[in-house]
């Protein structure tokens, strides 16, 4: 019997998502999990009954050849992390289902044959926004990009707030 696994990707939890009471198989990875991290969804994860497994470096390393060949550079540990844990989901005859409003984990899912499901396409939450900027200097983007302009160092995002 094939089981289907809801698979969360860091802005599954942004979004805000009602974890607890469901009765879907929610999965993450260790990798989402220090990158959302926070009081909210700390509490978040502790009250839902999210399994955290990790994909097989096999796998991990078909993700980063994968997002090489589509041009998706920009993303994240985490990001990686998540397609890397559905291939493992699909390895095992089981159907993980990507819940993700992240446009390159989306691109190099379809890539990778992993159906992915977005989370803001309709209601307010498609208001959120995100706030790109370097950890190292504080300039700030409105648009993702790889690195920063000023001094070379990774890109991160955090919710714009209200
Ligand atoms: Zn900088």
């Amino acid at each position: 019997m094939t089981t289907q696994y809801l698979v969360l990707d860091t802005t599954a939890f942004y979004a805000g998502v009602p974890y607890i009471n469901t009765s879907e198989n929610l999965v993450t990875t260790p990798d989402v999990i220090s990158e959302v991290s926070n009081e909210r969804t700390r509490s978040l994860i502790a009250l839902s009954k999210i399994n955290v497994l990790q994909g097989t470096p096999a796998n991990l390393k078909a993700v980063k050849e994968a997002a090489r060949r589509t041009g998706d550079n920009t993303m994240s540990v985490a990001d990686i992390s998540v397609l890397a844990l559905c291939l493992n989901i699909a390895e095992e005859g089981n159907e993980p289902i990507l819940l993700s409003d992240d446009f390159a984990v989306e691109n190099v899912a379809s890539r990778l044959g992993i159906k992915a499901r977005p989370l803001m396409t309709n209601g307010i939450s498609k208001a959120t926004e995100w706030v790109f900027f370097c950890p190292a200097c504080g300039k700030k983007y409105s648009k993702q990009r790889a690195e920063c302009i000023v001094c070379g160092t990774k890109i991160e995002k955090r919710l714009r707030k209200n």
